[in-house]
């Protein structure tokens, strides 16, 4: 690619609500641009980053067996009713009606109609085990959609499902779709970690995560020093042996205690009935402003409301105005206050954990953003708030739990008979009579991969792709190509075409900017290794190399170059 003939468009500034660095540098490299909120296009240089992540992520599940179809993204509300998650499935599902009146939704997910499908396609034992899958948009109305791609309302999801007569053969698919992951996510070169997790809304017996490690990530997980043990915080929660005892000194106190705002407080304070008021709830601890509860996402279970409820120490219930002040005292710390729907926002997801605790578990859920805490406190946050704590023995025996930061890229479950068994799923066993099919379904969120990538891998200056998912891996800088003598340019092509012909992804900066504009864009874009020609290099036969994480440039001869990048 010649970047004279590409839309290249970085820019200096970004948005104040870019709060974490994958988000500003994205928006300054040109990757994406919002169009609304949590939807985004893709420029062709974010475009390229993405099908990079896609095609490895698509190579695997070739390799690992599974075969790829493609699903329509607007589902009949028939198949929702008939798994029973029309209902259900609550506020991120985005329904829609046709000039008909007939209901649908746009796919968060799609487990009832893979099942459709294999409900007609599969007849006989004989085809199983099989695993299809696609990749293909989703589109999830998040309450709060933030930090650009990492969690936007319409992304691309890679989605698998596979289905079985048994549970030998699921089990066997899904270790398969473990390591098709672990391949995945390490040739991608990410740090990751495979956690245990819960299954949760989905339903289901075995699942785990994958964590791409940061500190900026939304999820906390647990792990061993002395064993592969990890697992995401809710699961190593109730696994630890020290599950039941009581918490560390988190200074909180319950609501019933004489000196405390009731609930019925708040809500007189807010104007509000009682039960609207755990809509606008902020639960306030000793050290500041903690948490706000409101309708969302997050299903909660009452293991861990009912866990929170043996907390000792002091909890403060706080009105809006309350939380304004001290939004407006802490500045930062909340994102902005003004939601279209004047609900205020937020916080940290185990203090929202107790704020649903505090309003008896009446909470449709909760949402945390937790991207303005300091690390260090929102990791001894969870300490507190929690059963599992930094040093903690293992739950296995080994070694002793660490906590830390992750982004949720990947999830694979196994599902059992819950979708089969609900829309009548069933194949002809060896016997000849029909038997409910089992299932496993197994997630990657390409597009938030690829913010991830950057989360892990920046500088001030820029992103720094790992090589699989660069862009370009080369950048052929020409120097002043307008009034360079013929002999620059040419050297520039012929050095191009060279890279070019031994399959070496390379651009060509022929655009003409000063040196050192095009040296930070080549650096902000991140590409991987830089080459200059220059009329002075031309005269002493030599180019100027220097790779994204170099100190410093150095000096090759062309050979010397190319049997680099080979
Ligand atoms: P999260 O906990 O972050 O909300 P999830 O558990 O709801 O994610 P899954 O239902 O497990 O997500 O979906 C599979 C994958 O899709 C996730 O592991 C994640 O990588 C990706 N994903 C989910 N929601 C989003 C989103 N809003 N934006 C981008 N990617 C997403
Ligand atoms: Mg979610
Ligand atoms: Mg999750
Ligand atoms: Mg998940």
């Amino acid at each position: 690619m010649r970047l004279s003939q590409f839309h290249l468009a970085t820019v200096k500034e970004v948005p104040a609500d870019a709060e974490i660095a994958s988000h500003r540098l994205m928006l300054r490299a040109g990757m994406i641009r919002r169009l609304a909120s949590g939807l985004y296009t893709w420029s062709p240089l974010g475009l390229r980053v993405m099908r990079k992540v896609e095609r490895i992520v698509r190579e695997e599940m070739d390799r690992a067996g599974a075969i790829e179809l493609l699903m329509p993204t607007i589902q009949p509300r028939e198949l929702w009713e008939e798994s029973g998650r029309w209902a259900k499935f609550g506020p991120q599902l985005l329904k829609i009606r046709d000039r008909k009146e007939q209901e649908f939704c746009y796919a968060p997910t799609a487990e009832e109609v893979i099942t459709d499908y294999a409900r007609n396609e599969l007849k006989s034992y004989k085809q199983l085990p099989v695993n299809f899958y696609q990749i293909q948009t989703k589109f999830r109305d998040e309450i709060r959609p933030r930090f650009g791609v990492m969690r936007a309302r319409e992304f691309l999801m890679k989605d698998a499902y596979s289905f079985h007569l048994g549970q030998e053969s699921l089990a066997e698919t899904y270790a398969a779709m473990y390591q098709a992951y672990v391949r995945i996510f390490t040739r991608l070169g990410l740090s990751f970690r495979a956690v245990q997790a819960d299954t949760g809304a989905i339903g289901g017996n075995a699942s785990h995560e994958f964590q791409v490690l940061a500190d900026s990530g939304e999820d906390a997980i647990a792990f061993s020093d002395g064993s592969d043990y990890a697992a995401n915080i809710e699961k190593a929660e109730a696994l630890a042996p020290s599950a039941g005892r009581p918490a560390p000194a988190a200074s909180l106190q319950r609501v019933d205690t004489p000196t405390q705002k009731t609930i019925a407080d708040v809500a007189a304070f807010l104007k509000v009935q009682p039960r609207q008021c755990v809509k606008t709830l902020l639960v306030r601890g000793v050290d500041g402003l903690v948490a706000l509860c409101l309708r969302g996402d997050h299903e909660l279970n009452e293991v861990k409301a009912g866990k929170l409820a043996e907390l000792p120490g002091e909890m403060v219930l706080a009105g809006e105005e309350e939380i304004r002040a001290a939004c407006g005292a802490r500045p930062g710390f909340i994102g902005p206050i003004d939601l279209p729907d004047s609900i205020p926002v937020i916080v940290d997801r185990d203090a929202a954990v107790l704020a649903d605790f505090v309003c008896g578990g009446n909470v449709d859920g909760v949402h945390c953003t937790g991207a303005n805490w300091e690390r260090d406190a929102r990791i001894s946050r969870i300490a507190d708030l929690r059963n599992v704590v930094e040093g903690d023995p293992s739950p296995d025996g080994h070694g002793t739990l660490h906590l830390a930061r992750g982004i949720e890229v990947g999830h694979v479950f196994q599902l059992g008979p819950k979708y089969a068994e609900a829309l009548g799923a069933t194949v002809i066993d060896e016997g000849g009579k029909a038997q409910v099919m089992s299932m496993g379904c197994y997630g990657i969120g390409v597009t938030r991969i690829v913010a991830a990538a950057i989360e892990q891998r920046h500088d001030e200056a820029g992103i720094i792709w790992p090589e699989a998912m660069a862009p370009w891996r080369v950048a052929v800088c020409v120097i002043n190509p307008k009034n360079a003598s013929a002999a620059v340019n040419e050297a520039a092509e012929e050095l191009y075409q060279a890279l070019l012909q031994r399959g070496i992804e390379t651009v060509l900066d022929d655009r003409g900017l000063r040196p050192g504009n095009m040296f930070a864009d080549m650096e902000l874009i991140g590409i991987p290794h830089r080459v200059v020609v220059s009329e002075r290099g031309l005269a002493a036969g030599t180019l100027e190399y220097r790779g994204r994480e170099d100190s410093e440039s150095r000096t090759l001869s062309r050979d010397e170059l190319i049997e680099l990048l080979e």
